[in-house]
């Protein structure tokens, strides 16, 4: 065990990320006591019953109290009335810090309401499952996984050295950026593949009705990998794409560049063209596998 790196967390959403880490946390000691946020009795009720959290309160603002750390861990598009509602309530010397998907957006949400006196530490773990709640979540999700954190010029250095060892304790390995670039980083890596397979499934499900059921038959050959894409949460992506808009934008011209590119070669018959693409892909896959962030 241990040494506890806080005395107190708060959780302000227990679904999938805020329960992992408060697992984790529990699991080796690195803090005291933990409380969490839900808005339904339900959450709140499976939380406590599944040991995740001692308590869970229904005013944001009652389950920071006397917290030395709290952890934003809702869809994003909740995160400035959130932030508004416990400012009043956090302890002098309180970290805040988050899990959100998108940086600049969490930032500009959150600072401006918060103390001088209580740092915010921006911190998105890049790790997840497509399942939500309480009971999804496990503690080894963060095992050799990063961490990016993105402190501005203002965040406390302190602090993000704290939420650094937080992460560490956790098993996952921590890099820091700044908002912006994560935000673009993140839409190639992620929303744009989450936004191809949204689509991909979206086209198949608009399908003929006897085509639609071939699709689910055969779907072993390829359209299964973006169906588990496909199956993440839909208010939490949702917020993802409107609050990391431009990236996300930017990015999709070059995609949609690109796509019309091969488009063409499939049409004029250039196999050289697509067999040339294809072997540069397969290089990254084997990329991906050798850093380890394969499953
Ligand atoms: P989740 O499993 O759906 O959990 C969300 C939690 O927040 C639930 O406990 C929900 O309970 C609560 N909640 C929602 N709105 C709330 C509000 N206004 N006030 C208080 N509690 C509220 O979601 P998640 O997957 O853990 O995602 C949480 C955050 O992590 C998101 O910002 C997401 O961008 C980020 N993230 C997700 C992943 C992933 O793969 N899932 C990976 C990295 C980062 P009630 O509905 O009962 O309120």
């Amino acid at each position: 065990m241990a040494d506890a790196l806080f005395e107190k967390v708060a959780f302000i959403g227990i679904g999938l990320i805020g329960s992992s880490m408060a697992r984790r946390m529990s699991a080796d000691g690195l803090v005291t006591t933990i409380v969490g946020c839900a808005r339904s009795e339900e959450t709140r009720d499976k939380a406590v019953a599944l040991g995740v959290v001692s308590e869970a309160f229904e005013d944001s603002a009652d389950a920071v109290d006397g917290a030395d750390l709290v952890v934003i861990a809702t869809p994003i598009g909740s995160y400035g009335a959130i932030a508004k509602a416990i400012a009043p309530a956090l302890k002098p010397g309180a970290i805040v810090t988050d899990v959100g998907s998108v940086k600049q957006a969490v930032v500009d949400a959150v600072a401006p309401h918060l103390n001088t006196e209580n740092a915010f530490v921006p911190g998105h773990p890049i790790a997840g499952t497509e399942d939500s709640g309480p009971e999804s979540g496990f503690p080894e999700l963060f095992d050799g996984r990063w961490t990016i954190l993105t402190p501005t010029d203002e965040t406390d250095a302190a602090a993000v050295e704290k939420v650094k060892t937080l992460w560490q304790s956790m098993g996952a390995m921590v890099d820091t950026m700044t908002p912006s670039h994560h935000d673009m980083v993140l839409a190639i890596t992620s929303h744009l593949p989450h936004l191809i397979a949204y689509t991909i499934v979206g086209t198949a499900t608009d399908l003929e009705d006897d085509l639609r059921q071939e699709v689910v038959k055969y779907s072993a050959s390829g359209f299964r990998d973006f169906t588990r894409i496909a199956a993440s949460d839909p208010v939490m992506w949702r917020d993802i794409f409107l609050n990391n808009r431009d990236a996300t934008l930017e990015t999709l011209q070059r995609f949609s560049e690109d796509l019309t590119a091969l488009q063409r070669a499939i049409r004029r018959g250039e196999g050289d063209t697509l067999e040339e693409l294809f072997a540069r892909t397969r290089k990254i896959r084997r990329g991906i596998i050798d850093a380890k962030q394969a499953d």
